[in-house]
């Protein structure tokens, strides 16, 4: 297992992580099989979404906050419950085969951290799961 650090600047914000984690995939030496991406946070996730047009990141975190607004009747005394719905929304890990060394992702699709609750230092975790799928 490997970790990437992300220091996010924003409350909300998704962070490519593409290429960190095809560079990691080369240092764990994953030629065939599937890379495993979790976040290891309450109030943060990873998804797989589009990288070419940038509204998509921004669509996606609008509608977010729709869907979660921060003036709902929260219990949690921390006063971020948003942060911890929308983490749960959008899932705390992703696993992406690898063939030949090489992320098999779709054209147009990047590997996402997505903050809701920063500016902060965050963790990933990279883990190699080897496999004759390749
Ligand atoms: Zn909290």
């Amino acid at each position: 297992m490997e970790a990437l650090d992300v220091a996010t600047v924003s409350r909300a914000q998704l962070v490519d992580i593409t290429a960190a984690v095809a560079a990691l995939v080369g240092r764990l030496a994953l030629r065939s099989g599937a890379v495993h991406v979790f976040v290891p946070h309450t109030t943060a996730g990873v998804t797989i979404n589009e990288n070419a047009d940038p509204s998509v990141k921004s669509d996606l975190l609008m509608a977010l906050e729709a869907l979660i607004p921060p003036g709902l009747a929260f219990t949690h005394s921390e006063g971020n419950s948003d942060a911890h719905l929308r983490a749960s929304l959008i899932g705390s890990s992703v696993t992406v085969p690898v063939r030949d060394g090489i992320l098999q992702l779709g054209t147009w699709q990047g590997i996402y951290f997505a903050e809701f609750d920063g500016p902060r230092r965050r963790r990933v975790y990279v883990t190699a799961l080897p496999g004759a799928a390749g």
